[in-house]
């Protein structure tokens, strides 16, 4: 019951149940499992199966989700260097990486290609330059160089931003095909040129190892992740499909290790521009860099897949808690590009077990959690987020309405160094659970002593590249993202490569699997203190606080002209007062008490009140005319506003707290009390869980419309890195000054709507 204490275990007791249970640590034993066979998007069945069991065993309950969706499967590839007058081939690229004695999973037949998946059948025979990362700037540098990309093979190499924009920007710019390579100038010095051994016999990468990865074109204009024929819906059988060619790209592509580049790239030396600076420099010995092309030299690019619509599956498991409605999801995905993959992602897909078994452990302790715990584990994560965001898309209404927050585990363990990207809702949680936990070295300290030495305490925002994009840009869910990464003195990751394998794991990265260990304590006391809080342990401010930077941010790139002269007629005007922000009912419902309907509501007057309240305030916003207006006293407004709701934010993290004490302490409260008491946090807790919701944006953003989260979104020039105020950003980056004022009304209204329901 709700109101007593039946709880068999107590919430002290049930975190040294969690801590304890993981004082054994199977994760290696899980790592081997997951990484013994090839898992490509779609082609294990048996590890699904294997993981439902896996989920039922620690007492949750288990299902498999199915989806049918578009993918690309390799089938040949080619690459050679030929001298152009004669066509002679003077150089066959192997497409292949090395096998190494050491390692068991870089042998064998049942070794996966070399790919790049959803790039575009063709064989095609032309000159080629490079292309430095590929980035949109990169090839605007070249056409102000006058080095003419059009009907070229475009060389680029890794790095900077997500390699499908890469293929996406060679194509705007007219190349007929794409190579991608991994230069050792983004290895951060662990190089062999720096005097590292190569692996398996150091920390250096080894020379023939491949990036395979996606080319769609995550978060570049006009695309949505996951299923590129189904924007927007899920791929359920019997659906319409969309032409895919907004999601991805028309030219065909390969990725290759940096030795089979050289002796193509060596071909460019002293031909087209060279450049001296550095940013547009790697550190292959025998290349200086230029751009090229040569006159002397083509190359021939040939690239089959087979693209057909597969059946992939995600697996879930639950355990209900005593709030249903109040759902919270860890999800990590399991599809790999490799027969391997013990970084990416089965370190994240064994923590995943060890939280599922020490839960269970809880669970089988008699233990009732308070809110539902839904683990889940993805299916083609690799090709374009496909598991998650299909099924994002299937359960949105349930999803938008019942989850409190969404944890994305994608590689738990590549290194030794904590990361953390979160919706600021969940900074606080994240930071109060670090404390708790010992790091592996000596001296260091808590977790959280070492997150501030190395990271400076930052919470970086997230932006794309895993599952969390559609819980967050598309449904308003708070999440977080993480995983302990590289940095100084750990060894190169080799990175959706053959070497990306058990044996590097356990001989180079984690061994002991410690790190491991450690993630899966580390989110197990997340997911314990987020659930078993009476009142939803989110700290608002930290959110208003973050708005304001972002803001502040934003503004200081606003064109000085913009300032002055700039007429902001009547119909802009009107753009950005028009009270166009749909939002969905249940968080409207959730503000005016709805969760607590008048009849069974002890205390009608305070419902009555609430509502005028609102009314009164929201029409107040609709029928205020703003006469005169100049830019910088919109821009100035929308910060009084932002300034006003971090006020808000403050009271309503001091009301929590207030909530939560007096609910730790109700034993001395009468009855009618308690029931007040009950409706209070009922109604408390709706609007911390639907907080960010309010950010969603029915139309969507600039040309995105599945991004609908106003403040987060992943950069349509990067795909990886976060976008704040994108719809701000974008329009300034666009030189559009409508647009701008459009959306700072957009961001306004927000923000003031969000304020009134706060303060009610
Ligand atoms: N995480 C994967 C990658 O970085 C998938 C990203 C995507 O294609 O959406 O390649
Ligand atoms: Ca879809
Ligand atoms: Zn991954
Ligand atoms: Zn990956």
């Amino acid at each position: 019951n709700y109101l007593s204490n039946s709880r068999f275990t107590t919430q002290a007791e049930g975190k040294s149940i969690i801590l304890d249970t993981l004082k054994l640590n199977l994760a290696g034993e899980w790592s081997k499992k997951y990484t013994a066979e090839p898992h490509l998007a779609g082609t294990n069945y048996g590890l699904v199966e294997w993981t439902k069991e896996k989920f039922e065993e620690y007492g949750f309950e288990a299902t498999i989700d199915a989806y049918e969706i578009f993918v690309s499967y390799p089938n040949d590839h080619d690459l050679n260097l030929l001298k152009a007058s004669t066509e002679e081939i003077i150089y066959k690229a192997p497409l292949k990486e090395d096998e190494l004695e050491e390692d068991e999973t870089s042998k064998g037949d049942d070794r996966i290609p070399t790919f790049l998946a959803y790039a575009a059948n063709g064989n095609v025979t032309a000159h080629y330059v490079y292309a430095n990362y590929g980035r949109k700037e990169d090839f605007e540098k070249l056409a102000a160089l006058g080095v003419d990309v059009k009907g070229k093979i475009a060389i680029v190499r890794y790095g900077g931003i997500f390699r499908g924009l890469k293929v996406k920007f060679a194509q705007d710019n007219g190349a007929v095909g794409i190579l991608i390579y991994s230069d050792p100038g983004d290895d951060h010095g662990i190089t062999v040129a720096n005097g590292f051994k190569q692996y398996p016999h150091g920390p250096a990468r080894q020379e023939s190892a491949v990036q395979r990865g996606s080319v769609q074109f995550l978060g570049g204009i006009g695309s949505a992740p996951g299923d590129p024929t189904t924007p927007g819906y899920a791929s359920k059988p019997g659906v319409e499909r969309q032409d895919p060619y907004v999601s991805i790209g028309r030219i065909p592509a390969l990725p290759i290790s940096y030795r089979e580049v050289l002796p193509i790239l060596e071909k460019l030396n002293g031909q087209g521009i060279k450049l001296e600076d550095k940013s547009w420099k790697g550190e292959l010995e025998g290349f200086d860099y230029s751009t090229g092309p040569s006159e002397e030299y083509t190359l021939n690019l040939y690239n089959d897949q087979i693209f057909n619509i597969s059946t992939l599956w995600n697996v879930y498991g639950e355990i209900e808690g005593e709030k249903k409605d109040e759902i919270i999801i860890i999800g990590n995905h399991r599809d790999a590009w490799i027969k391997g993959g013990a970084g990416d992602p089965n370190s994240g897909s064994a923590t995943l077990l060890e939280i599922a078994r020490a839960l269970g452990a809880l669970k089988a302790s008699g233990y009732k959690f308070k809110r539902t715990i839904v683990l889940q584990s993805y299916d083609g994560e690799e090709y374009g987020l496909l598991g998650s965001t299909e099924q994002g898309e299937y359960f949105a209404d349930k999803y938008k309405r019942k989850v409190v927050a969404y944890l994305n585990l994608d590689s738990s363990t590549t290194g030794k160094y904590l990361g953390l990207s979160a919706s600021p809702v969940l900074n606080h949680v994240l930071r109060e659970s670090a404390k708790e936990l010992e790091y592996p070295e000596e001296g260091v300290g808590s977790l959280y002593d070492h997150f501030v030495k190395e990271k400076g305490d930052k919470i970086r925002n997230l932006g794309s590249g895993s599952d969390y994009t559609v819980f967050l840009e598309h449904l308003g869910i708070p999440s977080a993202d993480l995983g302990f990464g590289q940095g100084k003195g750990d060894p190169i990751y080799h990175y959706h490569s053959n070497y990306d394998s058990f044996y590097w794991m356990s001989e180079f990265a984690d061994k002991g699997f410690v790190y491991h260990n450690l993630a899966a304590k580390y989110l197990s006391l997340i997911i314990f203190n987020l659930s078993e809080k009476e009142v939803i342990n989110f700290k608002l401010q930290d959110y208003s606080k973050d708005l304001i930077t972002y803001y502040n941010q934003t503004i200081a790139t606003v064109p000085k002209s913009w300032f002055k002269g700039k007429e902001i007629k009547d119909e802009i005007m009107q753009q950005y007062l028009n009270y166009d922000l749909e939002e969905e009912q249940y968080i409207i419902d959730a503000t005016d008490g709805y969760y607590s309907p008048v009849a069974y509501y002890p205390f009608p007057e305070l419902l009555t009140q609430r509502q005028c309240k609102h009314n009164k305030v929201i029409t107040m916003m609709d029928t205020h005319h703003h006469k005169n207006f100049t830019l910088g006293r919109l821009i100035h407004k929308t910060y009084k506003d932002l300034l006003k709701l971090d006020n808000i934010t403050s009271n309503f993290d001091v009301e929590s707290f207030i909530l939560q004490t007096k609910f730790d302490n109700k034993d001395g409260l009468s009855f009618w009390q308690k029931i007040k008491l009950h409706f209070q946090i009922k109604h408390h807790n709706k609007l911390i869980q639907y907080f960010e919701r309010n950010f969603l944006y029915h139309k969507g953003l600039y040309e995105r419309p599945w991004f609908k989260h106003i403040i987060y979104a992943s950069g349509r020039f990067t795909g990886y890195e976060g976008q704040t105020f994108p719809g701000l950003k974008e329009a300034i980056e666009d030189g559009d000054f409508e647009r701008f004022v459009e959306w700072l009304g957009i961001v306004s209204k927000t923000i003031k709507r969000l304020s009134v329901k706060l303060s009610i």
